[in-house]
């Protein structure tokens, strides 16, 4: 049975706010959703039959701004796994320091079983569905697992349909041409990298030479695969759903990418060893960045993971009792929350750029964004530092203390 990533979530959060002092109100009050919509909506498919899907939005916290949060498509999404998604997400804007309120989104579907006229109806009649919740003064959706540009497109059409005008800002990682920003599709990679060197640094090391393996090749796994490559690291193994392609004298990740574009799939790849996902996770090298979905590092598999850090690009990877396990093993964690926290920061850019209907170049939106990771970074070190704390609870920490900051300033109304 898959741990409960809700249960994940709270008990991580309960593991933090005993390094601070909150009101205990205040505490009681992050500790659950500010809201959850669930939405039972009508597609009509392809044979001309109606199915009933289930989604969800979940609004965690409101204390910071307008709540921000990706929206993912997945068979196996429940509203538990929203909770937690949206909760996480209110930390992670707090700890990078981004205005936004934690929130996620979600479908049960598969995506890859549907045609493309269906991923459309389902996607404009979800988008509809939750449109009493998303605004772009109230909140931001944004690609996770399953979605990407082109739902993101759908989405701002059918709310700019329904306002009678453009509203590029009520969504984000949108495609250039109608309002996305560049750097935003290898954003939240790049966060990867520019953090997986900071823990290098310390440890006196840098990304040239070092062996790398990416679970899940998706929007975060890619860039982040070829972005530490540029950088002179040699990526071993990658993986997607299906299997993971090992070679220990390096892949060349645009060779599988170009593979990938032309099968759809990384299987059978011929420029490496093919190897399932859990022999991934425990192969010999320097970093390990999982970058698919939760729970994928477990007390079972933890003991005989090889990687001295790990930059969790995943939200979730690794269960409560593999984090005590690595911890007691010298693993240095990049916790979830700092690390893909990259994703959410440009998406915070594109949205004020779509407010100021001003845009940036990209050099000044990757040089942005590696100062606030490099910043956020420094900032959960300190803390770990000062309180002795691994850096998921340094960041929890920095993250709740901010967020519970605007909350005693706003106060309780009425
Ligand atoms: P994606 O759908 O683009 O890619 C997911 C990848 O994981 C694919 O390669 C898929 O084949 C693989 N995968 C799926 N199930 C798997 C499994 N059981 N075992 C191994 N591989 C599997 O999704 P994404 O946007 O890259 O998101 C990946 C993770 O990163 C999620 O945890 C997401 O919440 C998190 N995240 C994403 C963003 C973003 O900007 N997209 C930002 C922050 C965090």
């Amino acid at each position: 049975m898959a741990e409960n990533v809700y249960e994940t979530a709270l008990r991580q959060f309960d593991q933090a706010v005993q390094h601070l002092n909150l009101k205990r109100g205040i505490a009681e009050y992050l500790r659950v959703p500010k809201r959850e919509l669930i939405v039972n909506f009508p597609v009509e498919m392809d044979d001309n039959s109606v199915r009933v899907f289930t989604g969800y939005r979940v609004h965690h916290s409101t204390a910071l701004g307008p709540t921000k949060g990706g929206i993912r498509y997945h068979p196996q999404t429940t509203l538990d796994e929203m909770r937690a998604l949206a909760m996480w997400m209110t930390w992670k804007c707090a700890v990078v320091g981004i205005p936004y309120g934690g929130a996620k989104g979600g479908v049960i579907c598969d995506p890859q079983a549907l045609s493309l006229r269906e991923l459309e109806n389902l996607t404009r009649r979800y988008a509809t569905e939750i449109s009493v919740l998303m605004n772009p003064q109230g909140d931001i959706p944004a690609p996770d697992v399953g979605t990407g540009e082109r739902e993101m497109a759908w989405i701002m059409d059918t709310y700019s349909m329904h306002h009678g005008f453009s509203v590029p800002a009520v969504v984000t990682g949108k495609p250039l041409a109608i309002g996305g920003s560049q750097g935003r599709a290898e954003a939240t990679g790049r966060g990867v990298v520019v953090t997986t060197i900071e823990a290098l640094k310390r440890k006196n090391r840098s990304l040239e030479g070092a062996r790398i393996v990416v679970q899940g090749f998706g929007k975060v796994g890619t860039p982040a695969a070829y972005l530490a490559q540029e950088r002179g690291a040699k990526v071993v193994a990658v993986s997607d759903v299906d299997s993971g392609v090992y070679n220990p004298r390096g892949l060349d990740i645009q060779d599988v990418r170009a593979h990938i574009a032309t099968h759809r799939t990384l299987t059978g790849y011929p420029k490496g060893e093919a190897i399932t996902n859990a022999e991934l996770l425990e192969l010999e090298c320097d970093i390990l960045m999982p970058c698919a979905l939760e729970n994928q590092i477990t007390g079972t598999n933890a003991p005989r993971v090889k990687a001295q850090i790990i930059a969790e690009g995943a939200n979730g990877p690794l269960t409560p009792e593999a984090d005590e396990i690595l911890l007691k093993k010298g693993v240095f964690i990049i916790p979830d929350v700092l690390c893909n926290a990259g994703g959410v920061t440009v998406s915070y850019f594109e949205w004020v750029q779509d407010l100021q209907s001003f845009f940036w170049g990209e050099d000044e939106i990757n040089e942005r964004l590696r100062r606030i990771m490099v910043r956020s970074f420094n900032q959960v070190m300190q803390v770990a530092h000062e309180k002795k704390l691994d850096m998921r609870t340094a960041a929890q920490v920095l993250g709740i203390q901010r967020v519970a900051e605007a909350m005693q300033l706003r106060g309780i109304y009425p």
